[in-house]
């Protein structure tokens, strides 16, 4: 569920929590359990021991978590004005790292109309527009959890915390954006949690401050992680066209045809562009 000092904190799926060591061989082997892990472990008297880590699905570095299925990308669809550069950049790494992204457009209770047109920017993503002021959407995110291991990312203040205590009411996260960081402090940094919502079966990983990935990001392979560019792109001149500045290129045609949203085709120029300053 989560470590602290040194201290690994399993849950048996039960319901009971065990303040677990880890062996020291996963030291010596430059192993360290993460959250999310699924573990062995003995039951010790007033603890535990973590004795084997089974083979993890996935690892992200930021958040340490591993074994997620799903990316809950929460944007905002009054204040703060999304960034959507960011949000690309993150469905590039979820798809990256084979993590299912799934678009929440919150605050839809502030501007309906933005919603439904960050929306259409998305059409090949599974997105849900919900409100964590009047419960809208919660429900279905219900169902899209249901059974599965999830991980919050997006900017400060979208509404991460306020949508994961509506998921459970007996969670009470620290919300106020901003402010909250502010008043933790600078220097606190929290590790990753998982919580278990037994309403839907669904284990959620929350990490205050968490807001891109660490993986860094090729230009030559960014466009492979868009996944409306897919069909279109086979039909591009060039087996290595980036959809630039090369000639024939569908993925451009696609764009001036109405079929690729083009204000993600220009954020995608955008950030192939500041790879290549790099
Ligand atoms: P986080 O930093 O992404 O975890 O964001 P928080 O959950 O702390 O929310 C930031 C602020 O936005 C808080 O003041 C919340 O009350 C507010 N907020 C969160 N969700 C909604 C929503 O759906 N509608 C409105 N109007 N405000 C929201
Ligand atoms: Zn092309």
């Amino acid at each position: 569920m989560k470590g602290i000092g040194g201290f690994y904190y399993v849950s048996d799926g039960k319901g009971n929590v065990f303040e677990c060591k880890a062996r020291g061989r996963f030291r010596r082997e430059g192993l360290k359990p993460m959250t999310g892990d699924l573990v062995e472990f003995e039951a010790l008297r007033g603890g535990g021991s973590i004795e084997e880590i089974l083979p993890r699905r996935n690892a992200l570095v930021r958040p340490m978590a591993a074994n997620i299925d799903k990316l809950l990308l929460v944007l905002s669809a009054g204040k703060p004005a999304p960034d959507l550069i960011l949000a690309d950049k993150l469905l590039i790494q979820a798809e990256k790292n084979k993590i299912e992204p799934v678009i929440l457009i919150n605050k839809t209770d502030m501007d309906r109309i933005q919603a439904e047109a960050i929306r259409r920017q998305y059409a090949c993503y599974a997105v849900l527009l919900t409100s964590a002021r009047t419960n809208e959407g919660i429900g279905p995110l219900k169902e899209i959890l249901r059974g599965k291991s999830a991980c919050f990312a997006g900017q400060s203040a979208v509404g991460k915390s306020s949508l994961l205590n509506r998921l459970d009411p007996a969670l009470t996260l620290e919300t106020g954006g901003l402010s909250k960081k502010t008043a933790r402090g600078r220097h606190t940094t929290r590790q990753a949690e998982l919580f278990y919502i037994a309403d839907c079966d669904a284990y959620i990983i929350d990490t205050p401050g968490f807001s891109m990935f660490e993986t860094g990001l090729d230009k030559s392979e960014t466009a492979v992680y868009y996944p409306e560019f897919r069909i279109a792109a086979q039909a591009c001149r060039f087996a290595s066209c980036r959809h630039d500045k090369e000639p024939d290129c569908a993925v451009k045609a696609a764009v001036e045809r109405g079929d690729i949203p083009r204000e993600r085709y220009e954020r995608y120029i955008r950030i192939i562009h500041s790879l290549e300053e790099k």
